[in-house]
């Protein structure tokens, strides 16, 4: 079978690198001045110019039964208009209401799932009123195409709110949040097919760098059980409200009062889900296949602890001990200051011994 995939970095290589196993082959469309490398010898990789569309668009995409993407920043007009010639999932409006995080918040209130407060702006006015409603500290995130912490600010203090209004000239969309103060931050990976069949992984713990994942660790240790089972319920109120097909993520807060909000959500194979290429589950790629292409989901009950560390612009050193519970991945890209060129799996039945080994390799990894 033939998949279209939007997008030609890490995650569709990733998918394209499990969908060869299992008899799929891809095509990939690139966006102008993507770099291509991490797909390169997968699969034919076209550039999509806004001019092509209909049949044309179709036949650039090699005829696909399915057309997917990789990511949320997508053009979903050119989505919608080749849903006449094959399926295209996740669909263009579940990825619309992931890509604006207005739109996205304001969805999740409506269907009942908690979040940070927050309040819309697009104007000086709305911002500071914004503020005003939610209560300083804040953090304003532009709505769109902001990610891995860029386009947000934290003000902690009027004088903040005043120059941050200084230097920004208010011309877009914006979200102005409460401050989480959260006692940790974890998330779910969940896969449905079209006709509803559902499988989730267990939440993994994510731990963050400048805005920016560096490990996870799967399952995640939650000190209330009964919030193990509320994310997966809030999780598949969101797939069934969305009418989801494919992987999907959901990244949340777990507050110091034990509660659980919802920050976003990812509509596609998602970071913090790289440890499922280790544990003995299908792993987040192949299950995505499978669900788009409604064939029976895999497993996702891990054997085992699993951790993942992100190379952040980082070259994996060559005296990484070779040892049976290591795992890397490289991403084919160049390496500069903060790219995301590669990540390891490390797995264990000791939780205490994996978190130990993980520790030790991020910080032999970023010692300078
Ligand atoms: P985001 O781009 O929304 O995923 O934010 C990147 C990171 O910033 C998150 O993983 C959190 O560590 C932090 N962050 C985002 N929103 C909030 C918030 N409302 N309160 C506290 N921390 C936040």
């Amino acid at each position: 079978m033939h998949i279209a995939i939007i997008g030609c970095g890490q995650l569709a290589r990733m998918m394209a690198l499990d969908g060869w196993r299992m008899g799929y082959t891809f095509t990939f469309a690139a966006f102008p001045g993507e770099s291509v490398q991490p797909v390169e010898g997968l699969g034919e990789i076209v550039e999509v110019p806004d001019s092509l569309r209909g049949e044309a668009l179709f036949k650039a995409l090699g005829e696909p039964a399915v057309v997917t993407v990789e990511r949320e920043d997508v053009d979903t007009d050119m989505l919608r208009d080749v849903q006449q010639f094959c399926n295209v999932y996740p669909s263009p409006e579940a990825i619309e209401k992931c890509k604006h995080r207005g739109v996205e918040k304001s969805f999740l209130r409506d269907i009942g799932v908690p979040t940070a407060p927050f309040a819309l702006a697009d104007c000086a006015d709305s911002v500071a009123k914004g503020v005003a409603e939610v209560g300083l500290p804040v953090i304003i995130k532009s709505c769109q195409q902001g990610y891995d912490g860029r386009g947000q600010w934290r003000l902690k203090t009027q004088e903040d709110l005043d120059t941050w209004l200084e230097e920004n000239q208010v011309s877009m969309e914006y979200i102005v949040e409460g401050v989480i103060s959260f006692e940790r931050e974890i998330s779910t990976v969940s896969v449905r097919a079209a006709d509803g069949r559902c499988a989730f992984y267990p939440a993994a713990e994510n731990h963050h760098e400048n805005g920016i994942l560096l490990t996870s660790i799967a399952p995640a240790a939650f000190a209330d059980d009964a919030l193990k089972a509320e994310a997966q319920q809030i999780t598949q109120k969101i797939l069934d409200a969305l009418d989801y097909t494919g992987v999907l993520s959901v990244e949340f807060f777990v507050t110091q009062d034990q509660r659980l909000l919802v920050n976003e959500m990812a509509p596609r194979v998602h970071n913090s889900g790289h440890w499922t290429q280790a544990a003995g589950v299908c792993s987040q790629f192949a299950n995505h296949l499978l669900g788009i292409t409604d064939q029976p989901l895999g497993e996702t009950n891990p054997v085992c602890h699993t951790a993942m560390v992100n190379l952040l612009g980082k070259e994996v050193d060559k005296d990484l001990p070779c040892r049976g519970n290591v795992q890397v991945h490289l991403y084919n890209k160049s390496i500069r200051p903060g790219r995301k060129v590669g990540h390891i799996n490390l797995w264990d039945i000791d939780r205490g011994r994996l978190e130990q080994q993980m520790l030790s390799l991020k910080e032999s990894i970023y010692q300078d």
